[in-house]
Parts: C-alpha cells; structure tokens; sequence
C-alpha cells in the first residue's frame, strides 16, 4: 500500500489531501473509494479509514487484482471547521463536478479530482451521511436513466453492496455520481450510513460488509457476496424538520418496517409535559 497525496491549488488556497492505493500484481477493475465530500459526514471518513486498515492489516494487496484508490476526507477544509461546505467559498464539493470553468477552489478540486482520478475508474464507490441533527439509514442512491448509460451500472453495484434499502432518484447535473456517469461512463455508487456526527457500531458494519461484497463482486478478491434476505427499492422520501423546540419519544427505530398511518413516536413539550 502506498500513501499519497494530492495537492490542489486555487486563489491562493492549497489543500492536501491524503490518498492510498493497493496494487495487486494481477490485472483487474479500477475501483475508487471515496468518503468526507461533505465535511461533517464522519461515517464515510471512519469507513474509509477502516477500510484501508482492513486492506493493510490483512494484506490484501498480496492477493488483490486491479487496484483500489480510497480517499478518506475530498473536503479537508470543510473538515477542519465540520461544515459540510468547501471552507474556500462556502460552496457543496457534490455540485460542481462536470463544470467546464474552474472557476472557484470547489470546481478546480472537482475538476482536479476527475481528470487525475475518476475519469480512469472503472467504478467508484462514494460514501457519505446525514450530516448533522440527522440519521439516515444505511442506503444505496443511485439515478434513474443509469440502465442507459453505464457499461456497469450502479444499479447493480448498489445490489452487491447489500444495503437494505436502494433509493433511485433524479440527481442534480453537477452531483459528482452524474457528472461522471453522463462525461466519463463511471458508475458511482452513493453509500449513505447515519449521520449526526456520530458512528454506530451496527451501520458501521453494513458499511464495510458493502465495500468488502464490492471487491468480491468485482473479482478483486475471492469470496462470496453477502446479501440481505430482501432489498427495498425507494422512489420517494419525505423529510419534515421540527418547526420549533420539541422533544419526540420514538415509538418505532431507524429502519423499521411501518404501514401508512402508523404512529411512529410521540412529542413531548418539555415545559408542561412529562415525558
Ligand atoms: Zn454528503
């Protein structure tokens, strides 16, 4: 395993952002992991991070083909003040890729990325969160015409990854999952696991069951995919924030299966009510 690392440059801004990258002496697919492109999603980081200590510790690297590149933390600047933006010009890193301008240190670093990186990948698996005050639970999104685009679609790679639940959606042109598809005809896969800066051992490890079934899926270890008895395909999702300060007592946990008109908790003002 080799660590590396890329420096991008813009307005006199300079981040360096740390890479590795297992080499197995067999040819095979190019996968690249990617995690941090929001810089207050700590679960794709920790994911990641355990991912090449996994890779490390068991030496994979001596029974790999192809090559596996992760990316631990894209928006390292964004991390350091655990904002989900790009600190350089406040901007979302996962909105500008594709643009032909490099005309902020956001798109010159999506564009450095894609042209260093993405554009050689045979596949990429991106791992984000909820970010803060919110948990989601673990899923694959992937977008609705990437049947007709892609040689591997990431319907498929959201299939091997295992997570429970697949949301399939429009995305937004300059998401990094689109841009890539539609210029360069790299399936991205989009992993979402928890969120409210917080790790939870259990989603954590739907995670790293999900990259693992990838590398075996994808020939570039041996072994076989471990999948759920059953996965849900989303169309939709409804999110509806608090309007004001309330405490909810939940009647049902992240995940669980419930019908249409079914409580699933309860509020409590804390000031009159008992909780
Ligand atoms: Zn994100």
């Amino acid at each position: 395993m080799q660590t590396k690392f890329f420096t991008v440059s813009f307005g006199g801004a300079t981040e360096s952002l740390p890479y590795y990258v297992f080499e197995g002496s067999q040819k095979g697919i190019d996968l690249v992991v990617t995690a941090g492109m929001h810089g207050n999603e700590v679960n794709g980081m920790v994911l990641a991070r355990e991912f090449v200590r996994w890779m490390t510790e068991n030496d994979i690297e001596s029974k790999m083909k192809g090559r596996v590149t992760v990316f631990p933390v894209l928006n390292t600047s964004g991390f350091g003040d655990f904002s989900r933006y790009v600190t350089h010009d406040n901007m979302d890193l996962n909105r500008q890729f594709g643009k032909t301008e490099s005309d902020s240190f956001s798109t010159n670093l999506a564009n450095q990325l894609s042209l260093n990186f993405f554009a050689k990948a045979d596949a990429l698996i991106d791992l984000h969160d909820a970010g803060n005050g919110a948990m989601l639970v673990p899923h694959c999104r992937i977008h609705k015409d990437d049947e007709i685009n892609c040689i591997s679609c990431s319907r498929e790679m959201s299939k091997v990854f295992g997570t429970e639940v697949v949301y399939e959606r429009e995305g937004h042109r300059n998401m990094m999952a689109v841009a890539l598809r539609n210029l360069y005809n790299t399936p991205v896969v989009t992993v979402e696991i928890g969120g409210d800066q917080d790790v939870f051992k259990d989603l954590f490890e739907v995670g790293m069951r999900g990259l693992k079934n990838y590398l075996k899926y994808a020939n570039i270890i041996e072994g076989d995919v471990e999948l759920p008895k059953t996965q849900y395909y989303c169309e939709d999702r409804y999110s509806r924030k608090a309007d004001a300060g309330i405490i909810v007592k939940w009647h049902k946990k992240l995940g669980d299966f419930v019908q249409a008109g079914e409580s699933l908790g309860k509020f409590y003002y804390p000031l009159t009510q008992d909780i």
